[in-house]
């Protein structure tokens, strides 16, 4: 028995056009899962590294800024099941970062991410959690946290504020949904190269302290997402729920 088998399990992931999103899609894949992806680009580099692993791969266009309501991300989480069949992982990956000093921080700079990366985590998870239930299936849900889910990080309130929410978010939905067979967990990855931390690694002053400080000696990359979110998805942690999970080359264990 291979306790890591996904096939048969369809897997939504939010943001997988490019960086972590696209690493978790393909890692499940490969471990069996047919993916829909829902994003504002397109997503035809992962289409194709999806099926080339020989499954299948669907995509919705959709601005999780603009669709942060409730409604508009059921019916996401609803068209997508449509597509699919049914629904078994869902991964909450898609999210956003503005860096701006704390006295100059604007409004708008605190919205957009809390809508993003918040308030888009909870509706969509009570949507999908709605058809596991539906489906008598049970099912995952991983939400992607962060460092600053741990810490205060420096010009970044309302990422910060996010993330820390994201820890808690996955707690309270894997206390009220464990009686379903759904298990909550969340991913707290590390300092990773992708577009998201580009203006870190492009600042030598930064990209060198932040280097300095990670045991592993490196950035993280994408690939580097797979192991934990296969385990995640996946029967081999069906008594892990409500917790975080630092993907971080030693980061916080230093
Ligand atoms: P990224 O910027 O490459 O990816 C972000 C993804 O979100 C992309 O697919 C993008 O298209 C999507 N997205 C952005 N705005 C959107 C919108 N309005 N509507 C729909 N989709 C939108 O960065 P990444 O590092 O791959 O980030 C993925 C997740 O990992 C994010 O939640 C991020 O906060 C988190 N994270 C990243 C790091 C890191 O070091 N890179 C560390 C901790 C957490």
């Amino acid at each position: 028995m291979n306790m890591f088998d996904l096939s048969g399990k369809v897997a939504i992931v939010t943001g997988c056009d490019t960086g972590l999103g696209q690493g978790m899609a393909v890692g499940l894949a490969k471990a069996g899962a047919d993916v829909l992806g829902i994003g504002y680009v397109d997503a035809p580099e992962t289409k194709e590294m999806v099926e080339s692993v020989g499954r299948r791969f669907e995509y919705i266009n959709a601005n999780l800024i603009a669709n942060s309501n409730k409604q508009a991300l059921t019916e996401l989480v609803d068209q997508a099941v449509e597509k699919m069949g049914r629904v078994d992982i869902l991964v909450n990956n898609a999210g956003i970062i503005r860096r701006e000093d704390l006295l100059d921080f604007s409004e708008e700079n605190w919205d957009d991410v809390i809508a993003i990366n918040q308030k888009a985590v909870v509706f969509l998870s009570q949507a999908v959690a709605k058809h596991f239930i539906a489906q008598q299936s049970g099912g995952k849900i991983i939400n992607i946290a962060s460092m600053l889910s741990f810490q205060g990080g420096i010009r970044v309130i309302s990422y910060t504020a996010s993330k820390s929410a994201v820890m808690g978010i996955t707690r309270a939905l894997a206390t009220e949904l464990s009686g379903h067979n759904i298990q909550v967990n969340a991913i707290a990855p590390g300092y990773m190269a992708t577009n998201n931390t580009e203006a870190l690694r492009a600042d030598e002053e930064r990209n060198k302290a932040i280097l300095d400080r990670i045991p592993a000696g490196r950035w993280g990359r994408p690939e580097d997402m797979q192991g934990p979110i296969t385990f995640l998805a996946s029967e081999a942690s069906n008594y892990v729920t409500g917790y975080t999970l630092a993907v971080d080359g030693g980061w916080l264990a230093r």
